[in-house]
């Protein structure tokens, strides 16, 4: 069980900041994944009042605060005409309506799990951070920096006309994931992430056409195998990660050449 001495609602993100600075103080998002350890907190810092909730959009950029929670992306149009088979395709199997209802995508991308079904999706995109005092960071790169007290206040999308795929390999359809595949390509690049094998999801850049010969396409699956290390923890062996890893890349791949027509 978890412990709060004070709760504050945030009036100002230099405020929220001061405040975090503090070991014993946390940011709160959902909580969902807080209420699950037994951190002593001293200070709960809500941002909830600072506007934060909303997903905006125009010609160039999604910009989603860190207060939208998963369901807010997994219903958005805007979002999922841009890249479909990957937003929504990517949360719906997160345990359940009610928690993506409170899950936010401050907690979850701030967290870096390593078994991330959205990070994953978004490492796929050209897509960003934007942090309190870090300023504008890429995801690939903020998904390998250490966790530290800094405020993750947005998440920037940018458009562009990429295609894109997302799948996951679970033991039961609400669990966590035995690994995670997005693949997105745009132009002659094709993005490969792999996550849950089972650290942290890493992206392959293949150079290779986007109506790939049979060679290349059997190239990019085996560039971005070897390219991922995997790892046995109780949901699966390293073997079994490698042969669903080529099983998802695989699915990926010929959804998007295929033109969204997605075998599950
Ligand atoms: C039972 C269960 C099953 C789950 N299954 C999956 C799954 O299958 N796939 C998957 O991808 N995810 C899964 N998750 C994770 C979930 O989707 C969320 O990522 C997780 O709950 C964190 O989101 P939250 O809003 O609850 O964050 P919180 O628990 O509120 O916070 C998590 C951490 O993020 C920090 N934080 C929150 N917001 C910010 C911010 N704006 N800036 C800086 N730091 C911040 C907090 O201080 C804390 O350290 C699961 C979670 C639970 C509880």
């Amino acid at each position: 069980m978890f412990t709060i001495d004070k709760y504050i609602v945030a009036d100002n993100l230099q405020q929220a900041y001061e405040l975090n600075q503090n070991r014993r103080n946390v940011i709160i998002g959902g909580m969902l994944w807080l209420k699950m350890g037994r951190k002593k907190i001293g200070t709960a810092i809500d941002l909830s009042s600072l506007g934060l909730n909303n997903i905006e959009e125009d010609e160039d950029n999604f910009k989603i605060g860190c207060m939208c929670t998963l369901r807010d992306i997994e219903l958005h149009r805007g979002l999922n005409d841009c890249y479909p088979n990957l937003i929504s395709k990517s949360v719906e199997h997160i345990v359940g309506v009610q928690l993506r209802n409170m899950a936010t995508i401050g907690g979850s991308i701030y967290s870096r799990f390593g078994f991330s079904d959205v990070l994953t999706a978004f490492l796929s995109l050209d897509s960003y951070v934007e942090l309190y005092k870090g300023g504008i960071v890429s995801m690939e790169e903020y998904a390998q920096m250490p966790l530290d007290n800094d405020i993750l206040i947005r998440i920037v999308i940018k458009k562009d006309s990429r295609k894109t795929c997302y799948n996951s390999y679970r033991t039961s359809s609400s669990d966590l994931p035995v690994l995670t595949c997005s693949v997105s390509n745009i132009d002659n690049t094709w993005n490969v992430v792999l996550g849950a094998r089972p650290q942290k999801p890493v992206i392959t850049k293949i150079n290779a056409n986007s109506n790939p010969t049979d060679e290349e396409f059997n190239q990019i699956i085996s560039q971005a195998i070897n390219n991922s290390s995997f790892g046995t923890n109780y949901r699966g062996s390293k073997e079994y990660r490698e042969i669903l890893a080529h099983a998802l890349i695989k699915r990926n791949l010929e959804a998007i050449i295929s033109g969204g027509n997605y075998a599950n």
